[in-house]
């Protein structure tokens, strides 16, 4: 049997050996029941791949000797870059958008807080919250079978979110557009391979920031008459998209 595959962040390996507690190691020696001696596979998210063997297992860790590396061929992907870029909505809300976001193949989520955010996220909060969220993708990432981990960066406010440049396609998702349908502005072929969409908070948009937006050349667009909560937005513009694009 070839030897199993596991995504880890970089920071993980030092000095020939790769160290693991948390859900890898749980994923490893509790699920797969592996143990000292079995053969493994890592990947990092630079696309470096690694072929090792399991050194030590502790009852809170595993350590890996790394035997041989090398940098694998990145792979190419033809599906769209998405980006999510989502206000603060309330409580563990977040979790679900970044999991099922990078199931459905989010490329990174950019997160900020809007007006009507009911969280809100203190300064010397960033980097631990950063880090969870991080955490959240890199297992998501790995349970799906993903090369890659989506990234995650934080925004202050919309007006900052707004110039994230670089997308060919922007839309911003707004209830009250009454002209504009998905359907109506969903492009196909090249345009659509890179996408930048905005979802608001629980309490929505508030009229400024929804102007910072189209200033900055996000298109107002509705999902259809029925209010959906932010993370059912969310995962299904990531949906549609996918799909008519031909990743699904
Ligand atoms: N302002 C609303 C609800 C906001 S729903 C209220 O309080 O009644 C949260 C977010 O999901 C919205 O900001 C929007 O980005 C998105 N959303 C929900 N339903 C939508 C729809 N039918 N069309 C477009 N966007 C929608």
């Amino acid at each position: 049997m070839s030897a199993r595959r596991f995504m880890i962040h970089s920071r993980t390996v030092c000095d020939g050996s790769a160290s693991f507690d948390g859900e890898i190691y749980k994923h490893m020696i509790r699920v797969l029941r592996l143990g000292t001696g079995d053969a493994v596979q890592l990947a990092d998210e630079n696309g470096i791949e690694y072929s090792g063997e399991i050194s030590e297992v502790t009852k809170v860790g595993v350590t890996v000797k790394i035997t041989s590396s090398r940098l694998a061929a990145k792979k190419v992907s033809n599906g769209p870059r998405i980006t999510i870029c989502q206000a603060l909505p309330k409580g563990d809300k977040i979790d679900l958008i970044l999991q099922k976001g990078t199931e459905l193949g989010a490329h990174d989520f950019l997160l900020f807080e809007g007006c009507r955010s009911i969280v809100k996220l203190r300064d010397d909060q960033q980097a631990s919250k950063l880090e969870r969220w991080k955490r959240i993708t890199a297992e998501a990432a790995r349970q799906c079978g993903r090369p890659d981990i989506p990234e995650v960066v934080w925004r202050k406010g919309a007006i900052e979110a707004a110039c994230e440049a670089g997308h060919k396609f922007r839309l911003i998702l707004w209830e009250g557009e009454k002209e504009y349908f998905l359907k109506d502005v969903l492009p196909d072929g090249e345009i659509l391979s890179s996408v930048i969409v905005a979802i608001g908070p629980e309490g929505g948009f508030e009229p400024q920031e929804l102007r910072h937006f189209i200033q900055h050349g996000f298109l107002p667009v509705s999902l259809g008459s029925r209010i959906l909560r932010t993370e059912t937005a969310s995962i299904a513009i990531l949906s549609i998209i996918q799909y008519m694009s031909g990743e699904m």
